[in-house]
């Protein structure tokens, strides 16, 4: 299978990518999106101005105006070739589903009439029994609830079987629990906003538009041809490779980061990238990244809610174009072991149209004052909570990289760069000698110094780094949705905004000066939260220690981390800013401990089958050509060497008994409770899969290749 795959490899010739001239990236941007200079054409006046309400300052929607939209999307779609329609909803498995119908309706005379009403735009009923709910619905009330999300444009999808028009919506069980991550991302950002704006309207913003998140996520993802992808069973069917010996060149010449990119990869970028821009996503940077076979896009940011649907959309887009291109896209956060895994960056700021990001330092002391306010309430946020940021970005997946050596550490810490640590060490300090009254050493506002927009020194290994005009949360994992990420960074900053919000709000009241009220404020963020900032190297040795020192946590796995979710601090927080209720957060944790169990089931089962049938097979073989060699060379009177004979005669045996031993672990009674499983999982399954692979690797490094039966790492790392 694996000869013949590399046979394969060497025929294919990938497609030819051409662009004609007419196609220029600005020609075609959008092209495939409902978007709002879509809607002003065709909608009457008062239900385009209605719609754009809704959207940009979060009304109402009225019914009638419902069934304007829905006829001129019909229209528009059925133009662009379409004949269905889906309410595509992000259920928690953190894939992406859709629930296509036909727009033609049977009308009693036998023939069938083009409809789409109003009530069919804005509301589905997709049976929602097999989507992950954590208790959340009832057997007998199976059904859940798609609604159409207006803030996030509709747009047609391109498929040579046929174009379809599709809906983001979110997706709620009967009694309007979320059962997706876009409802509680909807939610969270509502609050966000609120908060935000009350202390712009401090700073003297009178009537301050509506603050949104933004987010630019950067996507890390590996290309294998799809020869070999389809020769390793553990790649298919778990997207990581479960055995592999480390290749004899590695990453270690750093050859591959931001050098040339391979032609036949080019052509895949740039066929994506059409794709993109089609539907209205800003595909903007893309290189090679540090590992071989590894590489980035990171598309220009946008609101959080619309850059999460354009994620999603992209991860689906780069799947279905790298088969075109004969590869498979990996997203999975470890594929390779030993190999750099990937990440997905969250780059975070809130702001509007009319104030840009409020997290630009700017340059006049007046408007420092207030991004020192807005960078404080991130510095709270991420210290008070920061068991919650560790929990949305954890998975059985991102555990294999999250605390690697290339990845950020489980700490959670923030990095402001010199300049900002210096400025927040000198508030600090301006609190501590206080007793001297207004002199010089209190940072009043009218003398904080003026920041440099850029920081400069970029620090890789802190999982929340200041970058200039955001903040980049680097933990998340290239598989997962930014959607979790951006609740809880939504949802925290609602709350420390609420805070100091609240706290100067009542000194202003007090009729204490403005520029005191802040100065106090801060220097008692600083001081207390100013142990999560960290602007160290987060890879040494030295770093968990002084840690633990400062009272941060080390949450290394899934399962220290998911108890996070259901602490009364963290359930009372979501629940105040209405983005989850208590069920809902006890049904996320459910789900967490499910889906963990299932993923290293999965990979479990994998480990046994391709052990068994695969591995050991090979071994055996080889094992007995030795022994038959050994035997005709002394029956020939010739001195045998058994070396080679015994060198594989060793692994065979430990591969036997920890197959053995991985099938009790996986027949073992766990009692099919969540937790329990997932217990049982880390406990029992990983290490069990682990003495596998040892054996397994040790063999392959031994085993005559023509009898290998994977691809190995090399093949698929460095043949594109
Ligand atoms: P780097 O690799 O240095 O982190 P990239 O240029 O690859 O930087 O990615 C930066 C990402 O940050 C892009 O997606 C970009 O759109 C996004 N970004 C830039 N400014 C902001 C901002 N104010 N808010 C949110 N995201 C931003
Ligand atoms: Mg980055």
């Amino acid at each position: 299978m694996r000869l013949q795959a590399i046979r394969d490899v060497e025929a294919y010739v990938p497609p030819a990518v051409s662009f004609t001239d007419t196609e220029t990236p600005g020609q075609i941007f959008g092209e495939n999106v409902f978007s709002s200079v879509v809607m002003q054409k065709r909608l009457p006046k008062l239900v385009y101005k209605s719609v754009m309400a809704t959207i940009e300052h979060g009304a109402m929607l009225d019914p009638l105006v419902a069934d304007a939209v829905a006829s001129a999307m019909k229209d528009w779609a059925m133009e662009k070739g379409a004949s269905h329609y889906a309410h595509v909803f992000y259920p928690l498995t953190g894939l992406t589903a859709e629930k296509h119908d036909s727009f033609l309706e049977p009308v009693g005379d036998g023939t069938a009439l083009a409809e789409f009403a109003g009530k069919t735009l804005v509301q589905g009923e997709p049976d929602a029994s097999s989507f992950p709910n954590g208790g959340l619905r009832n057997t007998f009330e199976a059904r859940g609830y798609t609604g159409w999300d207006v803030t996030s444009p509709a747009y047609v999808l391109e498929n040579p079987n046929g174009n379809t028009l599709c809906i983001p919506t979110v997706f709620v069980s009967m009694t309007g629990e979320a059962l997706d991550h876009k409802t509680p991302l909807l939610r969270s950002q509502q609050a966000m906003g609120e908060h935000a704006e009350r202390i712009l309207r401090l700073f003297g913003h009178d009537k301050p538009a509506k603050v949104v998140s933004f987010c630019g996520p950067e996507q890390e993802y590996f290309l294998v041809d799809r020869h070999f992808f389809l020769a390793r069973p553990d790649l298919l069917n778990s997207g990581r490779t479960l055995f592999g010996a480390k290749p004899p060149k590695g990453q270690e010449f750093d050859d591959h980061y931001f050098g040339a990119i391979p032609e036949r990869v080019l052509g895949f970028m740039m066929d994506t990238e059409r794709e993109l821009f089609k539907l209205g996503i800003p595909a903007k940077t893309r290189h090679n990244e540090v590992a071989p076979g590894q590489f980035e896009i990171a598309p220009m940011f946008e609101r959080g809610n619309i850059a999460a649907d354009h994620q999603q959309l992209l991860m689906t887009t780069f799947k279905a174009i790298a088969k075109k291109h004969g590869m498979e896209c990996l997203f999975h956060e470890k594929p390779f072991q030993g190999v750099n895994g990937s990440g997905k960056h969250v780059n975070f700021s809130l702001g509007n149209n009319q104030l840009g990001s409020l997290l630009v330092p700017g340059d006049t002391p007046h408007d420092n004052a207030q991004f020192l306010v807005f960078c404080a309430a991130v510095i709270r946020a991420v210290h008070k909570y920061a068991g919650l940021l560790r929990v949305s970005v954890a998975s059985a997946t991102n555990d294999h990289r999250l605390g690697a050596n290339e990845a950020p550490p489980a700490i959670i810490s923030i990095f402001l760069g010199d300049q900002l640590a210096d400025v927040f060490e000198q508030i600090k300090n301006g609190a501590a000698t206080s007793s001297k009254g207004k002199g010089s050493m209190i940072i009043g506002v009218d003398t904080l110094p003026v920041l440099p927009t850029d920081p400069g020194d970029r620090n890789r290994t802190s999982p929340f780094a200041f970058t200039g005009n955001r903040f980049e949360f680097r933990a998340p994992g290239s598989m997962q949705t930014v959607s979790g990420p951006m609740v809880t960074i939504n949802t925290i900053m609602a709350e420390s905004l609420d805070y100091i919000a609240t706290d100067l709000e009542a000194a202003v009241a007090a009729g204490t000066d403005f520029d005191e009220a802040v100065q106090s404020l801060l220097t008692q963020i600083i001081t207390d939260h100013g142990a999560v900032v960290f602007n160290g190297d987060g890879y040494s040795d030295a770093w968990p220690i002084e840690a633990e020192k400062r009272g941060l946590a080390n949450l290394r796995t899934t399962l220290d981390a998911l108890p996070e979710l259901i602490t009364e601090p963290a359930m009372d927080l979501f629940e105040k800013y209405k983005v989850f209720n208590h069920r809902e957060m006890h049904s996320r944790y459910e789900i967490g401990l499910e889906q963990y169990a299932l993923t290293i089931g999965v990979e479990a089962r994998l480990t046994l089958e391709m052990g068994t049938t695969q591995i050991l097979p090979a071994a055996v073989r080889y094992q007995t050509e030795l022994a038959v060699n050994v035997g005709a060379l002394s029956a020939a009177g010739v001195d045998a060497d058994t070396a080679p004979l015994l060198a594989v005669t060793g692994p065979v045996g430990e591969l036997r008994s920890a197959l053995a031993g991985l099938k009790a672990a996986l027949d073992a009674e766990t009692g099919h409770e969540a937790l329990a499983e997932a217990e049982h999982a880390r406990d029992a399954l990983l290490p069990a899969m682990a003495a596998v692979r040892t054996a397994a690797d040790a063999l392959e490094d031994l085993v005559a290749d023509d009898l290998w039966p994977l691809p190995t790492y090399q093949e698929m790392l460095f043949i594109l």
